[in-house]
């Protein structure tokens, strides 16, 4: 079964074609500045390389441009699109009412638009990418894969805000969390590292890339999470402030006269690593800076591991205690250092880091980076949110078969 998993951002195309019967990645690759006069593509099948440039004015011109370098007669891995057994699509946004992947039909593309207004940058266009995708491999089931599903399993004392409760009932005002995907793949993950069936895990799972999230998860269900009603809560990120007392906004805009778009586009493009340390939202350039003597970068670092600290801490009090401590994305899977600045930081938990794991566990190897025994292991599980997406879709396409 060869399963298409496509993720549309604003003015790009994330893709992966997989063969489902090994799981292996045939062909993958993205096109940039969809929408514009001249976009481009770059496209990886096993070894071959391919960059072009095309005419992208939409998400439609933008999938065929992908599916006839997929099908290329030279060197396409595809015959034709017809190959293609089932489409999955990244969905940011589904609301309360999506708490699992689902075959698009009419009632599922009405809840991607109702939401729309809670993901304004992403469901249009991840709703573009399925119009596209149903136009132009019209026999494959397409499937939608959202990040909240997984964050659709927390308690209402975990996902309410304390705001008049008309916030909520009129306004859809409450947590939805994202990065659902990742979360759950590396929780999957982690059980079967662990030796724990997947419905009995207890887990913190932390994707620090960009943007950085957490999830308390309690017999292998969400049951807290970091990220609000936007991405914009929690952990500090690359650009993103994560938690500030909301009154800072009301401050900022009487004291020094911000707008409400001028407030959303300071915390949430201006702020985080790059906004503390003045020198980049990139951890690495970031780290750099900070060994270099620069004390706002030292800083930028102290804020994200101290806040990583704290939200570790709430967890395990919400938990009881976990299995592990989990953590993904660029920075877990990469950022040593940074690791083990959070061991040191979780030692009273019992997570001390052992140097050498820590050192070796890199570029996309997962293990353990605490000795044996740890009180509180850690693990490093490189995350793969196409990978889940593949699945979920020759899963949800099998039931429908
Ligand atoms: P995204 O959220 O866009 O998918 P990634 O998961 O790739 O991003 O994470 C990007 C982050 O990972 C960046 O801050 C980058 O600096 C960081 N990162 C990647 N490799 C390393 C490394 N070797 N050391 C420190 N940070 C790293």
């Amino acid at each position: 079964m060869k399963v298409f998993v496509v993720n549309c951002g604003s003015s790009s195309i994330k893709y992966q074609l997989f063969d489902m019967g090994d799981e292996s990645v045939l062909a993958k690759g993205m096109l940039e500045r969809v929408g514009e006069d001249s976009s481009r593509l770059r496209h990886a099948a096993g070894a071959k390389r391919v960059e072009r440039t095309a005419a992208a004015p939409d998400h439609a011109a933008g999938l065929r441009c992908i599916l006839d370098v997929l099908t290329d007669p030279a060197d396409g891995v595809l015959a034709a699109a017809e190959e293609i057994d089932g489409v999955g699509h990244r969905v940011v946004h589904g609301g309360e009412a999506m708490r699992e992947s689902r075959l698009i039909d009419e009632g599922v593309l009405e809840v991607i638009r109702a939401n729309a207004a809670l993901a304004p940058l992403h469901n249009p266009p991840n709703l573009a990418g399925i119009t596209a995708a149903m136009d132009a491999i019209p026999g494959a089931p397409q499937v939608a894969v959202f990040d909240t599903a997984f964050l659709s399993t927390l308690p209402p004392r975990a996902y309410r805000y304390a705001v008049p409760a008309e916030w909520y009932t009129r306004h859809q005002v409450r947590r939805y969390g994202f990065h659902g995907t990742s979360h759950r793949f590396v929780t999957l993950r982690a059980a079967e590292l662990l030796g724990v069936p997947a419905d009995r895990v207890d887990l913190i799972t932390c994707h620090l890339g960009n943007g950085c999230s957490m999830t308390a998860v309690a017999a292998g269900a969400a049951v807290d999470h970091s990220m609000g009603l936007t991405p914009l809560e929690g952990l500090v990120m690359g650009t993103r402030s994560g938690d500030v007392d909301p009154a800072v906004i009301f401050h900022m805009a009487r004291r020094a006269g911000m707008d409400l778009d001028e407030l959303d586009a300071a915390l949430n493009k201006r702020s985080g690593l790059l906004g503390v340390s003045g020198v980049s939202n990139d951890m690495r350039d970031v780290l750099a800076a900070a060994e270099g003597g620069n004390a706002d970068a030292a800083l930028a670092v102290e804020l994200f591991v101290y806040r990583i600290v704290q939200y570790v801490g709430a967890y395990h009090a919400v938990l009881g205690g976990c299995d592990a401590l989990v953590l993904t994305g660029g920075i877990g899977e990469n950022a040593v250092s940074v690791r083990a600045r959070i061991c040191e930081g979780l030692s009273g938990l019992g997570a001390s880091c052992e140097a050498s794991r820590n050192a070796s566990t890199v570029g996309g190897a997962a293990g353990a980076i605490t000795p044996d025994g740890a009180g509180l292991p850690v693990w490093v599980v490189p995350t793969d949110e196409e990978l889940m997406i593949a699945r979920d879709t020759r899963d949800v396409a099998a039931k429908r078969a």
